[in-house]
């Protein structure tokens, strides 16, 4: 038995009487509550009641005869005080009472059952209708609407298959064929009867029952039906994605029903408190006269403006004059001034209670005002932004509220360009992949990076095309205005790389196929070739054909506000992976406070650097290597001056050669033609090489500290251009800290390896130069085994920084290139609720770095630790790193203000 069995099970509201609030959603579900919550605040709701969500409970549990049994009498008090409410009798075939049935969970659910308008009406109240209203046509046309709504959603009759049409659209057309019009509006009165008696011959035939008359009894399916509803396929699985139990329930709201098409002294609306577009604190929205709600969406008239200022500012845009505007188009301001004020003194009501932008829906029914739902308004990133820092100014919230009303990954829409939205509505999209890297481009097709690079000397924007890209593309990558891969995941080159330039990137998009050879992209048998035009938006994962206008993202004062308090409320440092001095400044201007992944792979692609690679990994021995190596030295202390420069004293991190050779080799017989030429070599000997390096688990093989161990010389070239660039940086004046990081560490001996070349370099250098500096000496935790003996490598490592990206890989068992050809499955099958790549494992990965952390302090108490996979700036797992007590994440530069945001969130618990 529910614990309210001794109270009451429906909660009357705007009857006189109103027993529920804003703070009962979890009994009322979140409709019933906020319709009670503005009764109190005396504005104008058409009465009724909510049937609460105990009794779905009871619905599941013991079924619907137990459930309606138990609400009966309480339904029909409810009832007589609408209809004394209304002045009007539920049943009455003189001047029918009619009522909305709707569903209403404590979260807001699609999936559940639709709306049920003008319950209550049959073929005795119909002509009652049409005398009071004065309008037959309306009548039987409310009559058919709520017989072919019932029909489907409380009667369940659906198509025969999935595949036909809905079978009472069938007879509308059929109907109109007939009476040779073509649209519903061109049906008159005895049209729409007639489609109620073969609605009605239908349902007969299709189900053996007869469409109920008696209002009661209708009431009581659509009750029901609501409740069934709460158990349907899609309500479940909906529940299942948004971890909403089923024990919450469903609650029923009956409402009176009031109309906005009975003449020019009606009219409905939405309105929105402030403007959801951009923020501005100026009450919007749009009217039609004399229509139903489903007008104002359904785009077929022009409606109105409701204020005279945004009025006139739409009929600027929309061309149109001061005098055709007050003819033709008026406010609502200054169509029904009176109804406006009353709106204008509700909205402001509404939003200086719920402290939030509200979105209204309102109706007008002969000159009286209602209002018949009010909600926290959807709104962009940018209107969030100023919504929040406004209502903090205004003294509606405080601080810790304004923070937790914006959605970290909202951002990106402040931060990348955008396409115009305006725009978007007139292109098509071509083709879906992962939105890999926000943003919004168009540009021209090319294939190759380096054509990129010859396009874009040119001045042309291009948009780089490849079957996957790979460290070679890095330039071409850099140039393009965007990046679209037919194959590899989230975290695949990628998208990694593009995240970190802050370039927009559409990854594995599967259904794209490229043909380099004949530079061509073909989609579904159309092809675009090489100069073609295409449109690419990182933050949807959409690819349109042709170009579409963007515009540049701003960052407006109210994010700068939004950055600071975040600053102040926050526990967690927030520092970037950069690679580049370039790279580095972005995430300067966006707030890190350190650098705390600079791969040093990234600095070997551009120009003649990789000749020198190529020549180290090609060569057949240490002197061979050596020789490389010393190419490589002053390049490399450039790029790490660079940084430290940059960074100017705050702490940067810099990591160890990571990634398999054969990354840095060509692998098709043009590329090693050059290779051999350039290093003077025959092509069999650089095949043959090439074909040394080839692994089976290039992932799991000769790549991270296993590098630095073999050929320990490139170690020491590594480790004296970061001291060397260390002393000189401080030479010159900045201040500058170092630490240098070991990656893929496995085993103790591992570690001291590599940090006793590293520790007799930097020794042998002071002794060179006569001067010192302190660096710290700290390894990447992303092997399990790592994970699991944390304590012991704590004893050696002076700073632990988790690589979620291998340590995901390597505990789940499938590699983050391939992930893309199951994780989508499994993600549809609930198998993941997330993908573990984007959004930190906490029961699985996230155990091994809770307790690697525990290990990890308990022998070096106040080692620093962080974290330097791409979940640094995923929210999410920003909210798991602060509470299992890191010091710092590290993430892509464009991602550092939504860490930033979610760090501040974390530590005030949002
Ligand atoms: C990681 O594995 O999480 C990491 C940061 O290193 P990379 O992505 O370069 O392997
Ligand atoms: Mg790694």
């Amino acid at each position: 038995m529910p614990a309210n069995a001794a109270s009451r099970f429906v909660y009357v509201f705007g009857a006189g009487r109103t027993d529920g609030s804003a703070e009962m959603k979890n009994l009322l579900g979140g409709k019933g509550a906020n319709l009670a919550e503005m009764c109190r605040l005396g504005i104008p709701v058409p009465p009724g009641f909510t049937i609460n969500t105990e009794v779905c409970t009871v619905h599941t549990e013991r079924g619907a005869e137990a459930a309606l049994a138990l609400i009966d009498a309480e339904v029909r008090d409810g009832m007589r005080l609408i209809e004394r409410a209304m002045g009007k009798r539920f049943g009455d075939t003189a001047d029918p009472l009619l009522v909305s049935v709707r569903s209403g969970a404590r979260a807001s659910m699609p999936g559940m059952m639709d709306t049920i308008l003008n319950l209550g009406l049959n073929d005795e109240s119909v002509p009652g209708l049409a005398r009071k209203s004065g309008n037959e046509r309306f009548a039987w046309d409310s009559y058919r609407r709520f017989i072919q709504m019932y029909g489907d959603v409380v009667m369940g009759l659906k198509p025969a298959k999935k595949e036909d049409h809905d079978p009472f659209e069938v007879i509308i057309d059929g109907l109109k064929d007939q009476r040779g019009v073509e649209l519903d509006t061109e049906l008159d009165a005895a049209d729409l009867k007639e489609l109620v008696a073969r609605f009605k011959a239908l349902i007969r035939a299709r189900l053996g029952r007869d469409f109920p008359t008696d209002p009661w009894q209708q009431l009581r399916g659509a009750v029901v039906a609501v409740f069934e509803s709460w158990n349907n396929e899609r309500a479940r699985v909906y529940r299942e994605l948004n971890d909403i139990p089923a024990s919450w329930g469903t609650a029923v709201n009956v409402q009176a029903m009031v109309f906005g098409n009975l003449g020019n002294g009606s009219a409905t609306g939405v309105a929105f408190t402030r403007d959801a577009g951009t923020g501005e604190d100026l009450f919007n929205g749009e009217f039609l006269v004399n229509a139903q709600g489903e007008d104002v969406v359904a785009g077929i008239r022009t409606p109105q403006q409701i204020t005279l200022l945004g009025s006139r500012r739409w009929a600027e845009l929309a061309r149109v004059g001061e005098e055709e505007r007050r003819a033709r188009y008026p406010s609502l301001e200054e169509l029904m001034p009176g109804i406006y004020a009353e709106l204008l003194q509700a909205e402001t009501a509404l939003e200086n209670h719920f402290k939030d932008m509200q979105d209204l829906e309102f109706t007008v029914q002969e000159g009286r005002l209602w209002l018949l739902q009010t909600r926290s308004g959807k709104r962009t990133g940018a209107a969030m932004v100023r919504i929040a820092m406004e209502m903090l100014e205004q003294g509606l919230i405080d601080e810790k509220a304004a923070l937790l009303r914006v959605v970290p990954d909202r951002l990106n829409d402040l931060l990348h360009p955008v396409f115009d939205p305006a725009a978007l509505r007139s292109v098509k999209v071509i083709a879906r992949g992962l939105p890999a890297s926000p943003g919004a481009a168009s540009g021209q097709i090319v294939f190759f990076a380096d054509e990129a690079e010859d396009w874009c000397r040119r001045g042309r924007d291009v948009i780089l095309v490849r079957q996957e890209t790979s460290p070679e593309d890095l330039r071409g990558m850099s140039v393009a205005k965007g990046i679209l891969t037919a194959r590899g995941g989230m975290t695949s080159h990628a998208a990694v790389v593009a995240r970190g330039m802050g370039k927009c990137c559409v990854s594995g998009a599967g259904a794209i196929r490229v043909d380099p050879k004949t530079r061509t992209l073909t989609i579904d048998g159309r092809a675009w070739n090489e100069g073609d035009w295409i449109s690419v938006n990182g933050a949807t994962g959409e690819v349109y054909d042709g170009r579409i206008e963007t515009r540049d993202a701003e960052l407006t004062g109210d994010f700068a506000k939004l950055m600071a308090l975040a600053e102040r409320h926050k526990r967690l440092e927030v520092r970037a992976n950069a690679d580049t001095p370039h790279d580095a400044h972005v995430a300067r201007r966006f707030g890190a406070t350190g650098i705390g992944l600079a791969r040093t792979e990234h600095m070997f692609f551009e120009g003649e650097r990789i000749v020198a690679m190529r020549e180290m990994i090609l060569a057949d021995d240490e002197p061979g290597r050596r020789k490389a190596l010393a190419k490589l030295l002053p390049i490399q202390r450039a790029d790490f001056a660079g940084l430290l420069r940059e960074m100017s004293g705050l702490p940067v991190t810099i990591r160890l050669l990571d990634p398999p050779l054969h990354e840095f080799v060509p692998h098709d017989e043009a590329g090693q033609r050059v290779i051999a030429q350039q290093m003077q070599v025959p092509l069999a000997r650089i095949r043959m090489r090439v074909d040394e390096l080839t692994e089976f688990n290039p992932m799991l093989g000769h790549r991270g500290c296993r590098l630095g161990i073999t050929y320990p010389e490139i170690t020491e070239m590594q480790a004296r251009a970061i001291i060397e660039a260390a002393l000189d940086v401080r030479a010159q004046g900045a201040p500058v800290k170092v630490e240098i990081m070991v990656p893929l560490v496995g085993t103790v001996r591992e570690f001291n390896a590599q940090a006793a070349v590293i520790r007799r370099t930097a020794e042998r250098i002071f002794a060179e130069r006569g001067e010192r500096i302190d660096f710290l000496l700290g390894t990447m935790i992303e092997t399990p085994r790592a994970a699991l003996i944390a304590d012991s490598i704590g004893r050696a490592a002076e700073f632990f920084s988790f690589g979620t990206n291998d340590l995901t890989q390597m505990t789940m068992g499938f590699s983050r290139d391939d992930a893309g050809k199951f994780l989508p499955e499994y993600l549809k099958l609930g198998i993941y609720e997330r993908d573990p790549f984007r959004s930190i494992d906490v029961k699985g990965v996230g155990l091994l770095i809770e307790s690697a952390v525990a290990k990890g302090r308990a022998v070096r108490p106040g080692i620093e630790i962080g974290v330097c996979g791409e979940h640094g700036g995923d929210p999410a797992s920003v909210a798991f790193f602060h509470r299992v007590g890191l010091d710092y994440v590290s993430c892509s530069p464009f991602r550092v203000p939504i860490a930033r945001l979610a760090a501040a969130q974390a530590a005030i618990g949002g």
